[in-house]
Protein backbone atom coordinates (compact mmCIF):
# COMPACT_ATOMS: atom_id res chain seq x y z
CA UNK A 1 0.00 0.00 0.00
CA UNK A 2 1.16 3.28 -0.68
CA UNK A 3 0.47 5.95 2.08
CA UNK A 4 2.60 9.12 1.60
CA UNK A 5 2.05 11.29 -1.08
CA UNK A 6 6.03 11.95 -2.49
CA UNK A 7 4.73 15.28 -4.67
CA UNK A 8 3.36 17.34 -2.20
CA UNK A 9 3.91 20.70 -4.39
CA UNK A 10 1.01 19.62 -7.10
CA UNK A 11 1.42 18.82 -10.67
CA UNK A 12 0.25 20.10 -14.23
CA UNK A 13 -0.79 17.77 -17.05
CA UNK A 14 -2.41 18.90 -20.55
CA UNK A 15 -4.30 16.19 -22.40
CA UNK A 16 -5.85 16.79 -25.90
CA UNK A 17 -9.13 16.73 -27.34
CA UNK A 18 -9.10 15.06 -30.61
CA UNK A 19 -11.00 14.35 -33.67
CA UNK A 20 -12.18 11.66 -35.77
CA UNK A 21 -11.18 11.55 -38.87
CA UNK A 22 -12.85 8.66 -40.08
CA UNK A 23 -15.37 6.65 -37.46
CA UNK A 24 -17.28 3.54 -38.72
CA UNK A 25 -20.10 1.68 -36.57
CA UNK A 26 -21.05 -1.67 -36.98
CA UNK A 27 -24.21 -3.15 -35.93
CA UNK A 28 -25.63 -2.76 -32.50
CA UNK A 29 -24.42 -5.60 -30.08
CA UNK A 30 -26.42 -8.11 -27.66
CA UNK A 31 -24.23 -6.47 -24.79
CA UNK A 32 -25.84 -2.91 -26.04
CA UNK A 33 -22.48 -1.59 -27.57
CA UNK A 34 -21.42 -1.06 -31.26
CA UNK A 35 -18.33 -2.20 -32.73
CA UNK A 36 -16.85 1.05 -34.38
CA UNK A 37 -13.63 1.44 -36.17
CA UNK A 38 -11.83 4.85 -35.61
CA UNK A 39 -9.19 7.07 -36.92
CA UNK A 40 -8.80 9.07 -34.13
CA UNK A 41 -6.48 12.59 -34.52
CA UNK A 42 -5.29 14.39 -31.04
CA UNK A 43 -5.45 17.99 -31.98
CA UNK A 44 -4.55 21.33 -30.37
CA UNK A 45 -7.24 21.92 -28.11
CA UNK A 46 -6.01 20.95 -24.61
CA UNK A 47 -7.34 20.49 -21.02
CA UNK A 48 -5.31 21.39 -18.22
CA UNK A 49 -5.25 19.62 -14.92
CA UNK A 50 -3.90 20.99 -12.15
CA UNK A 51 -3.60 17.92 -8.97
CA UNK A 52 -2.44 19.29 -5.28
CA UNK A 53 -1.82 16.20 -2.76
CA UNK A 54 -5.13 16.45 -0.06
CA UNK A 55 -6.66 13.56 2.40
CA UNK A 56 -9.96 13.90 0.38
CA UNK A 57 -11.24 14.15 -3.41
CA UNK A 58 -12.57 17.61 -4.68
CA UNK A 59 -12.90 19.19 -8.02
CA UNK A 60 -13.39 22.42 -9.48
CA UNK A 61 -13.71 23.01 -12.91
CA UNK A 62 -13.15 25.98 -14.95
CA UNK A 63 -12.54 26.87 -18.91
CA UNK A 64 -12.96 28.94 -21.86
CA UNK A 65 -15.74 27.14 -22.82
CA UNK A 66 -19.52 26.89 -21.24
CA UNK A 67 -18.90 24.21 -17.97
CA UNK A 68 -21.99 24.67 -16.17
CA UNK A 69 -23.25 21.62 -17.14
CA UNK A 70 -20.81 19.62 -15.67
CA UNK A 71 -20.89 17.82 -12.83
CA UNK A 72 -18.58 18.32 -10.49
CA UNK A 73 -19.45 15.28 -8.11
CA UNK A 74 -18.21 11.34 -8.93
CA UNK A 75 -20.28 11.54 -12.47
CA UNK A 76 -17.07 13.33 -13.39
CA UNK A 77 -14.38 11.43 -15.18
CA UNK A 78 -11.75 13.47 -13.72
CA UNK A 79 -12.59 12.17 -10.14
CA UNK A 80 -13.45 8.83 -11.26
CA UNK A 81 -10.26 8.63 -12.85
CA UNK A 82 -8.53 9.56 -9.78
CA UNK A 83 -10.50 7.32 -7.03
CA UNK A 84 -9.92 4.09 -9.74
CA UNK A 85 -6.22 4.92 -9.35
CA UNK A 86 -6.45 5.45 -5.68
CA UNK A 87 -7.93 1.61 -5.62
CA UNK A 88 -6.19 0.19 -8.00
CA UNK A 89 -3.09 0.88 -6.12
CA UNK A 90 -3.95 0.91 -2.60
CA UNK A 91 -3.35 4.69 -2.06
CA UNK A 92 -4.56 5.68 0.99
CA UNK A 93 -5.06 9.54 0.26
CA UNK A 94 -6.80 11.73 -2.13
CA UNK A 95 -6.48 15.01 -4.51
CA UNK A 96 -7.63 18.11 -5.27
CA UNK A 97 -8.33 18.71 -8.81
CA UNK A 98 -9.00 22.05 -10.54
CA UNK A 99 -9.71 21.31 -14.76
CA UNK A 100 -8.98 23.82 -16.94
CA UNK A 101 -11.40 22.71 -19.91
CA UNK A 102 -11.44 24.27 -23.01
CA UNK A 103 -12.52 21.41 -25.40
CA UNK A 104 -15.95 21.84 -26.11
CA UNK A 105 -18.54 20.00 -23.25
CA UNK A 106 -20.20 17.36 -25.07
CA UNK A 107 -18.79 18.57 -28.33
CA UNK A 108 -17.85 14.82 -29.27
CA UNK A 109 -14.02 16.11 -29.22
CA UNK A 110 -13.81 13.47 -26.26
CA UNK A 111 -13.02 16.66 -23.60
CA UNK A 112 -13.80 14.33 -20.37
CA UNK A 113 -11.73 11.70 -21.69
CA UNK A 114 -9.03 13.94 -21.82
CA UNK A 115 -9.56 15.31 -18.08
CA UNK A 116 -9.43 11.12 -17.09
CA UNK A 117 -6.77 10.62 -18.85
CA UNK A 118 -4.71 13.76 -17.60
CA UNK A 119 -6.26 12.76 -14.27
CA UNK A 120 -4.54 9.74 -14.29
CA UNK A 121 -1.04 10.62 -15.10
CA UNK A 122 -1.64 13.82 -12.66
CA UNK A 123 -2.38 11.46 -9.58
CA UNK A 124 -0.20 8.46 -10.46
CA UNK A 125 2.82 11.08 -10.73
CA UNK A 126 1.39 13.28 -7.41
CA UNK A 127 0.89 9.91 -5.83
CA UNK A 128 4.13 8.15 -6.90
CA UNK A 129 2.36 5.17 -7.44
CA UNK A 130 4.32 4.36 -10.51
CA UNK A 131 1.48 2.53 -12.64
CA UNK A 132 3.32 1.46 -15.89
CA UNK A 133 1.49 2.63 -18.81
CA UNK A 134 0.19 -0.22 -19.71
CA UNK A 135 -1.51 -0.14 -16.52
CA UNK A 136 -2.61 3.09 -17.05
CA UNK A 137 -4.00 2.30 -20.36
CA UNK A 138 -6.12 -0.91 -19.11
CA UNK A 139 -7.55 2.00 -16.10
CA UNK A 140 -8.28 4.27 -18.68
CA UNK A 141 -10.61 1.60 -20.84
CA UNK A 142 -12.43 0.86 -17.38
CA UNK A 143 -13.38 5.19 -17.58
CA UNK A 144 -14.35 5.07 -21.19
CA UNK A 145 -13.89 4.26 -24.85
CA UNK A 146 -11.46 7.47 -25.49
CA UNK A 147 -9.93 7.45 -22.71
CA UNK A 148 -6.61 5.56 -23.81
CA UNK A 149 -6.37 7.61 -26.73
CA UNK A 150 -6.22 10.67 -24.83
CA UNK A 151 -2.99 9.01 -23.15
CA UNK A 152 -1.51 8.01 -25.98
CA UNK A 153 -2.35 11.03 -28.27
CA UNK A 154 -0.86 11.29 -31.86
CA UNK A 155 -2.73 9.25 -34.54
CA UNK A 156 -4.24 5.93 -33.69
CA UNK A 157 -6.29 3.55 -34.65
CA UNK A 158 -9.16 2.29 -32.31
CA UNK A 159 -10.97 -0.71 -32.64
CA UNK A 160 -13.44 -2.85 -30.56
CA UNK A 161 -15.22 -0.25 -28.49
CA UNK A 162 -12.68 2.16 -30.11
CA UNK A 163 -10.21 1.39 -27.09
CA UNK A 164 -8.17 -1.36 -28.95
CA UNK A 165 -5.48 0.83 -30.18
CA UNK A 166 -2.32 1.11 -32.50
CA UNK A 167 -0.77 4.20 -33.16
CA UNK A 168 -1.18 5.57 -37.14
CA UNK A 169 1.90 6.45 -38.84
CA UNK A 170 0.80 10.15 -39.43
CA UNK A 171 3.58 12.90 -41.12
CA UNK A 172 3.20 16.57 -41.73
CA UNK A 173 0.87 18.66 -40.11
CA UNK A 174 -3.05 19.25 -40.60
CA UNK A 175 -4.31 22.30 -40.66
CA UNK A 176 -8.27 22.07 -38.97
CA UNK A 177 -10.68 24.56 -38.32
CA UNK A 178 -13.63 23.88 -35.48
CA UNK A 179 -17.28 24.84 -35.19
CA UNK A 180 -18.03 24.79 -31.73
CA UNK A 181 -22.03 24.49 -31.30
CA UNK A 182 -24.17 25.85 -28.52
CA UNK A 183 -25.25 23.28 -26.48
CA UNK A 184 -24.55 19.43 -26.68
CA UNK A 185 -25.25 16.16 -27.96
CA UNK A 186 -25.21 13.31 -25.86
CA UNK A 187 -22.90 10.48 -27.03
CA UNK A 188 -25.66 7.63 -26.11
CA UNK A 189 -28.85 9.70 -27.58
CA UNK A 190 -26.58 10.06 -31.25
CA UNK A 191 -26.21 6.38 -31.29
CA UNK A 192 -30.17 5.62 -30.61
CA UNK A 193 -30.53 7.83 -33.49
CA UNK A 194 -28.51 6.18 -36.06
CA UNK A 195 -29.53 2.59 -34.32
CA UNK A 196 -33.38 4.17 -35.30
CA UNK A 197 -32.56 5.52 -39.17
CA UNK A 198 -30.71 2.05 -39.69
CA UNK A 199 -33.83 0.32 -38.71
CA UNK A 200 -35.89 2.26 -40.44
CA UNK A 201 -33.71 2.07 -43.72
CA UNK A 202 -34.09 -1.90 -42.97
CA UNK A 203 -37.43 -2.12 -42.52
CA UNK A 204 -38.34 0.25 -46.31
CA UNK A 205 -35.35 -1.79 -48.23
CA UNK A 206 -34.68 1.14 -50.32
CA UNK A 207 -31.22 0.91 -51.96
CA UNK A 208 -30.08 4.76 -51.31
CA UNK A 209 -30.82 4.28 -47.16
CA UNK A 210 -29.81 0.88 -47.36
CA UNK A 211 -26.85 -0.99 -45.92
CA UNK A 212 -24.60 0.47 -48.54
CA UNK A 213 -24.75 4.18 -47.57
CA UNK A 214 -24.89 3.33 -43.31
CA UNK A 215 -22.47 1.24 -43.31
CA UNK A 216 -19.53 3.90 -44.67
CA UNK A 217 -17.62 4.23 -47.54
CA UNK A 218 -15.84 0.97 -47.35
CA UNK A 219 -19.28 -0.75 -49.23
CA UNK A 220 -19.38 -4.19 -47.15
CA UNK A 221 -22.77 -4.68 -45.16
CA UNK A 222 -24.18 -3.63 -42.14
CA UNK A 223 -23.97 -7.60 -41.08
CA UNK A 224 -20.42 -7.23 -41.25
CA UNK A 225 -19.68 -7.41 -37.67
CA UNK A 226 -16.07 -5.97 -37.69
CA UNK A 227 -16.06 -2.45 -38.92
CA UNK A 228 -12.99 -1.29 -40.29
CA UNK A 229 -10.78 1.77 -41.02
CA UNK A 230 -10.61 2.21 -44.73
CA UNK A 231 -7.27 2.06 -46.40
CA UNK A 232 -7.36 5.04 -48.09
CA UNK A 233 -7.42 7.07 -44.68
CA UNK A 234 -3.60 5.35 -43.34
CA UNK A 235 -2.08 6.31 -46.58
CA UNK A 236 -2.93 9.80 -46.29
CA UNK A 237 -2.76 10.27 -42.99
CA UNK A 238 1.08 8.04 -43.69
CA UNK A 239 1.26 10.55 -46.05
CA UNK A 240 0.79 13.98 -44.58
CA UNK A 241 -1.25 14.73 -47.85
CA UNK A 242 -4.21 16.89 -47.04
CA UNK A 243 -6.15 16.43 -50.11
CA UNK A 244 -6.38 12.82 -50.21
CA UNK A 245 -7.62 12.95 -46.20
CA UNK A 246 -10.32 15.39 -47.57
CA UNK A 247 -11.33 12.39 -49.77
CA UNK A 248 -11.96 10.05 -46.95
CA UNK A 249 -13.11 12.08 -44.27
CA UNK A 250 -16.09 9.91 -42.94
CA UNK A 251 -18.31 9.15 -39.96
CA UNK A 252 -21.19 7.16 -39.69
CA UNK A 253 -22.60 9.07 -36.75
CA UNK A 254 -22.73 11.91 -38.58
CA UNK A 255 -26.30 11.59 -40.11
CA UNK A 256 -27.17 10.85 -36.63
CA UNK A 257 -25.92 14.10 -35.71
CA UNK A 258 -27.55 15.93 -38.18
CA UNK A 259 -30.72 14.28 -37.69
CA UNK A 260 -30.97 15.57 -34.13
CA UNK A 261 -28.90 19.21 -34.71
CA UNK A 262 -30.66 19.74 -38.86
CA UNK A 263 -28.56 23.57 -38.04
CA UNK A 264 -25.22 21.95 -38.74
CA UNK A 265 -26.16 20.92 -42.42
CA UNK A 266 -25.71 25.02 -42.65
CA UNK A 267 -22.34 24.95 -40.86
CA UNK A 268 -21.31 22.37 -43.19
CA UNK A 269 -22.06 24.06 -46.42
CA UNK A 270 -20.33 27.14 -45.67
CA UNK A 271 -17.32 25.45 -44.40
CA UNK A 272 -17.57 23.77 -47.97
CA UNK A 273 -18.29 27.05 -49.83
CA UNK A 274 -15.32 29.20 -48.44
CA UNK A 275 -12.30 26.95 -48.91
CA UNK A 276 -12.75 23.60 -46.87
CA UNK A 277 -10.97 20.94 -48.39
CA UNK A 278 -13.88 19.06 -46.30
CA UNK A 279 -15.88 18.89 -43.65
CA UNK A 280 -17.90 16.58 -41.17
CA UNK A 281 -19.56 16.21 -38.20
CA UNK A 282 -16.89 15.06 -34.91
CA UNK A 283 -17.33 12.13 -33.60
CA UNK A 284 -21.25 12.75 -31.98
CA UNK A 285 -21.30 16.14 -32.60
CA UNK A 286 -22.35 18.66 -32.59
CA UNK A 287 -18.27 20.33 -33.64
CA UNK A 288 -17.81 20.55 -37.02
CA UNK A 289 -14.25 20.23 -38.27
CA UNK A 290 -12.78 21.24 -41.43
CA UNK A 291 -9.40 19.97 -43.11
CA UNK A 292 -7.79 22.85 -44.76
CA UNK A 293 -5.40 22.77 -47.49
CA UNK A 294 -2.41 24.74 -45.11
CA UNK A 295 -2.12 27.06 -42.16
CA UNK A 296 -2.88 30.16 -44.49
CA UNK A 297 -5.95 28.77 -45.63
CA UNK A 298 -7.01 27.47 -42.09
CA UNK A 299 -6.82 31.21 -41.08
CA UNK A 300 -8.55 32.17 -43.84
CA UNK A 301 -11.56 30.04 -42.95
CA UNK A 302 -11.90 30.47 -39.47
CA UNK A 303 -12.14 34.37 -40.44
CA UNK A 304 -15.02 33.88 -43.08
CA UNK A 305 -16.63 31.05 -40.51
CA UNK A 306 -16.62 33.71 -37.51
CA UNK A 307 -17.46 36.69 -39.48
CA UNK A 308 -21.13 34.50 -39.99
CA UNK A 309 -21.18 34.52 -36.20
CA UNK A 310 -19.76 31.30 -35.75
CA UNK A 311 -17.12 30.16 -32.89
CA UNK A 312 -14.60 28.98 -35.24
CA UNK A 313 -11.29 28.04 -33.87
CA UNK A 314 -7.88 26.93 -35.98
CA UNK A 315 -6.06 23.55 -34.50
CA UNK A 316 -3.54 21.58 -35.84
CA UNK A 317 -2.85 17.56 -35.62
CA UNK A 318 -1.20 15.52 -34.43
CA UNK A 319 -0.29 16.57 -31.12
CA UNK A 320 1.10 14.34 -27.94
CA UNK A 321 -1.30 12.77 -25.29
CA UNK A 322 -1.54 13.20 -21.38
CA UNK A 323 2.02 14.80 -20.02
CA UNK A 324 3.46 16.50 -17.56
CA UNK A 325 4.16 20.23 -18.26
P1 LIG B 1 -17.21 11.69 -26.36
O1 LIG B 1 -16.96 12.28 -27.71
O2 LIG B 1 -15.99 11.10 -25.70
O3 LIG B 1 -18.41 10.82 -26.26
P2 LIG B 1 -17.93 14.35 -25.64
O4 LIG B 1 -16.68 15.07 -25.97
O5 LIG B 1 -19.07 14.48 -26.61
O6 LIG B 1 -17.60 12.86 -25.38
P3 LIG B 1 -17.72 15.20 -22.90
O7 LIG B 1 -17.49 16.67 -22.86
O8 LIG B 1 -16.57 14.32 -22.68
O9 LIG B 1 -18.47 14.82 -24.25
O10 LIG B 1 -18.83 14.85 -21.78
C1 LIG B 1 -20.12 14.33 -22.02
C2 LIG B 1 -20.93 14.38 -20.72
O11 LIG B 1 -20.22 13.72 -19.67
C3 LIG B 1 -21.15 15.80 -20.22
O12 LIG B 1 -22.38 16.31 -20.68
C4 LIG B 1 -21.13 15.67 -18.71
O13 LIG B 1 -22.43 15.49 -18.20
C5 LIG B 1 -20.37 14.38 -18.42
N1 LIG B 1 -19.00 14.58 -17.86
C6 LIG B 1 -18.42 13.79 -16.97
N2 LIG B 1 -17.16 14.19 -16.71
C7 LIG B 1 -16.92 15.25 -17.49
C8 LIG B 1 -15.78 16.09 -17.67
N3 LIG B 1 -14.65 15.92 -16.99
N4 LIG B 1 -15.88 17.08 -18.58
C9 LIG B 1 -17.04 17.25 -19.28
N5 LIG B 1 -18.13 16.50 -19.12
C10 LIG B 1 -18.09 15.51 -18.24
Amino acid sequence: MVTAPLRSDGVRVRAPGKLNVFFEVGPLLDDGYHAVASAYQAVSLFEDVWAVAADDFRLDVTGSVDVSAVPVDDRNLALRAARILAQHTGFDGGVHLTVDKHVPVAGGMGGGSADAAAVLVACDALWGTEVGSAELHRLAARLGADVPFALMGGTAVGLGRGDRLSPALATGRFEWVIVLSNGGLSTPAVYRELDRLRSGAAMSGHPSTGAIRLSGRTGRSQDDADPLVAPGVLHALRAGDAHALAGHLHNDLQEAALSLRPDLRGVLDLGDRSGALAGLVSGSGPTVAFLSEDLESALELQVTLSAAGYTALHVHGPVPGARLI
